[in-house]
């Protein structure tokens, strides 16, 4: 398996596969991963790591996120993402609902479900309050979001993050599911600054795409930066 194993912290571990992390809190009365990666026993390395039932939160559907969501049995999606995982999966998900608010206990660690349409639909992070951290999925990254294709919207995503920035002073640190492990909460605030200037139409010259280009991109996407902010529109 291509899997890159790191141990964050005590019983917190990020699994990373082919430039996509997912992410494991040991715990009880139940474990928590967040998102599956594409493909591989993901079910085996989390039952090395805990003991006891394994419930996975999928912070949206995209197929990089979703790929072993089928080991586990207890699988969570907002409902507002169930279509565009069907559109990008061409099945209809077979999961329970997770919505605006759900706080999940696990251990002393508590996490609140943060929907952040605008990416996709339903995208969700996760804000853990007593490591002061927030799982971000693809909401927040120091690596170009995909903003291009069925699902994008540029003004709710603008508007996620201004809801996002609100809650701040809750956490020190983002975990994104792709670039750099760790980034500030600064890059939440460039992104919706540059998310505005991107709705109303006022976009830098594009930069070229790099070689091979993102997964899924035609000929008219473009890629464009404003300082640590980057999309691929
Ligand atoms: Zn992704």
């Amino acid at each position: 398996m291509d899997f890159t194993e790191v141990k964050i912290d005590e019983g917190f571990w990020c699994f990373e596969q082919r430039g996509v992390r997912c992410f494991l809190l040991a715990g009880k009365p139940y474990s928590l991963l967040i998102d599956a990666c594409f493909d591989g026993d993901l079910a085996a390395l989390c039952r090395a790591r805990t003991e006891g039932p394994v419930r996975l939160v999928l912070t949206h559907g995209d197929r990089d996120h979703v790929g072993c969501m089928d080991q586990f049995d207890e699988v969570y999606m907002h409902p507002a993402e169930y279509a565009h995982f069907a559109s990008k999966n061409g099945r209809d998900p077979q999961v329970r609902p997770l919505w605006e608010g759900d706080r999940l206990q696990i251990g002393a660690c508590c996490l609140e479900v943060l929907h952040l349409p605008g990416h996709t639909p339903g995208s969700v992070a996760l804000l853990e309050r007593h490591r002061r951290l927030l799982l971000a999925g693809d909401c927040v990254q120091a690596a170009p979001v995909y903003m291009f294709g069925p699902g994008r919207n540029m003004a709710a995503y603008r508007d996620s993050l201004t809801r996002l920035l609100a809650r701040r002073g809750e956490f020190d640190v983002i975990y994104p599911s792709h670039g750099p492990m760790t980034v500030p909460p600064s890059l939440a605030e460039e992104l919706r600054d540059f998310a505005a200037e991107a709705d109303a139409g006022l976009l830098p010259p594009p930069l070229p795409l790099p070689d091979p280009p993102p997964a899924g991109a035609g000929r008219e996407v473009r890629l464009y930066r404003r300082g640590n902010a980057q999309f691929y529109l």
